[in-house]
């Protein structure tokens, strides 16, 4: 059977969160086509297959597409994130995802949707429903699978685990209907939070849940990412004493020691230093919560589950058969190879922007759409490179001063910015009355450190690649 043909302007594999914020751009600031491959059944990638408790860990606000509002509006007036923006539930995600497919995209006759495709690459992609393959010809390729997200429900873990063992992704946690044991949590990412939360809000005994945490986490305090005129103090004071933080320090373990002390980052337990940064996002009481767990198990990394031990990379711990293991060890955006965004014909969608993945996207899509020279568009899409250990924080973060300071040189992506939904934060510097003195000195004390921040990164960058002995 000969391939189908087509044609489009964008063609476009992966229509989660990534693709779809890079699609809204194009069809709202150009009159370009568009394809979009998938998988899946549905547009929003990974939240198709989301456990059944899962919310966004930040703001609902700028989170989805640009063209079309998410957030509820409201504050959570329960629950563990009480005082603070919603957080929209995995439900939620998914059903606006399908409705910007159903009611903007495919309504506006520039985008064709091909969900249950497998891409091929080369322009090409096949349905797994039909067996009818497609070839596309192309003037640009987005490729939005790059930053491979991994959920438990679809990873496989790298550990072996014995026949026999009761072994279950978060997601399955829903469909216990007798209670185990006990229970042990494998990861201490967001999802391993995740399910330790759900499991003590369903009011399992914390006494009942052994966690394996190979590594503690550097976390960021919710009240920080409020893109509301209300949280002004929190979340751009944040940013100033972040700043601040880094040029007092005297050495990269004290940098780490006053951004804790300045509350920028948080974790949950105060004696163990932390060795990993996902920019994992929490709540002060969640913390509080997490602490009710005390058996804590830092032994490094799972290698083998039998039915009757737990092996660990430096010891090993009994089990049982009526002990339910809850598999929390995918790597959510998983992937730390970087290369340019913009290369010919093909556009790679990476973070331009700390923590934000769908802005980023948005981000490149509007410089693929304003800009015309490749060296330009990368100049303002420079990547910040996803964060796995404690210090790839000062990467990270003067990969985006250096970003942000160049859009604030461009004119064009300043207006971009404050226009731009998904950017929450600079309308809300631009917004501030300049008689309101106590933000504009917040304003002032982040123009007044970030220079200053940004050459201290440097050094720190310096000597982390200086060969050590
Ligand atoms: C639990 C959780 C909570 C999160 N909360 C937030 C939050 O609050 N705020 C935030 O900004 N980010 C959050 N994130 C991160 C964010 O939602 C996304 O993970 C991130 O934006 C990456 O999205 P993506 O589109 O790159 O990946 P995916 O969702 O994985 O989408 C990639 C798509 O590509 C498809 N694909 C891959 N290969 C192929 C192929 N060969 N052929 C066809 N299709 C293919 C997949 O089917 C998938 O649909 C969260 C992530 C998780 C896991």
């Amino acid at each position: 059977m000969s391939d189908i043909k087509l044609k489009t302007d964008y063609l476009i594999a992966g229509s989660g969160a990534v693709g779809m914020a890079f699609a809204d751009i194009i069809l709202s600031e150009t009159d370009k086509d568009i394809i979009l491959v998938d998988r899946y059944p549905k547009p929003g990638g990974h939240w198709n297959v989301a456990y059944p408790y899962v919310t966004l860990h930040q703001p609902s606000q700028y989170y989805g597409v640009s063209s079309k509002e998410l957030s509820s509006g409201l504050k959570d007036q329960i629950g563990l994130n009480k005082g603070l923006s919603d957080l929209a539930s995995g439900q939620a995600v998914s059903a606006y995802y399908d409705d910007v497919m159903r009611h903007q995209f495919l309504p506006s006759g520039r985008v064709q949707y091909f969900p249950m495709c497998n891409f091929l690459g080369d322009g090409r992609f096949v349905c797994m429903l039909s067996g009818k393959t497609y070839t596309v010809d192309h003037q640009k390729m987005v490729d939005a699978t790059w930053l491979k997200t991994s959920v438990p429900s679809t990873h496989k873990p790298n550990f072996k685990v014995e026949d026999g063992v009761n072994f279950i992704p978060l997601n399955d946690l829903t469909k216990i209907t007798k209670a185990p044991d006990g229970y042990v949590v494998i990861g201490a990412g967001k999802t391993g939070i995740d399910a330790v939360l759900w499991l003590l809000e369903n009011r399992v005994d914390p006494d009942n849940i052994r966690w394996i945490m190979p590594r503690d986490a550097w976390l960021l305090d919710r009240k920080n990412t409020q893109p509301s005129e209300a949280f002004f103090e929190n979340t751009m004071g944040a940013q100033a004493s972040q700043f601040e933080a880094i040029i007092a320090s005297k050495s990269i373990e004290d940098m780490f020691n006053r951004l804790e002390d300045c509350g920028y980052f948080l974790r949950i337990d105060k004696n163990v230093r932390p060795k990993m940064f996902h920019g994992a996002t929490i709540s002060k009481m969640e913390v509080e919560e997490l602490r009710r767990v005390k058996q804590v198990i830092r032994l490094g990394r799972v290698q083998r589950i039998t039915k009757t031990e737990i092996i660990l990379d430096q010891g090993i711990i009994p089990t049982r058969a009526d002990i339910i293991h809850v598999d929390c060890s995918a790597r959510a955006v998983s992937n730390e190879e970087i290369k340019p965004v913009f290369e010919g014909k093909l556009i790679t969608p990476q973070m331009v922007r700390s923590y934000q993945p769908v802005f980023s996207a948005a981000a490149i899509a509007h410089v693929e759409a304003a800009y015309e020279d490749e060296d330009e568009k990368n100049r303002l899409c420079g990547v910040v490179p996803l964060p796995n250990h404690d210090t790839d924080y000062i990467r990270f973060t003067a990969a985006f001063m250096m970003n942000q300071y160049n859009w604030g040189q461009d004119r064009g992506m300043r207006h971009w910015l404050l226009d731009n939904r998904l950017d929450g934060f600079s309308k809300m510097a631009a917004n501030v009355d300049p008689e309101d003195a106590d933000k504009i000195a917040i304003l002032k004390r982040i123009r007044k450190s970030a220079p200053m921040a940004a050459m201290k990164l440097q050094q720190y960058l310096s000597q982390l690649e200086r060969p050590t002995g």
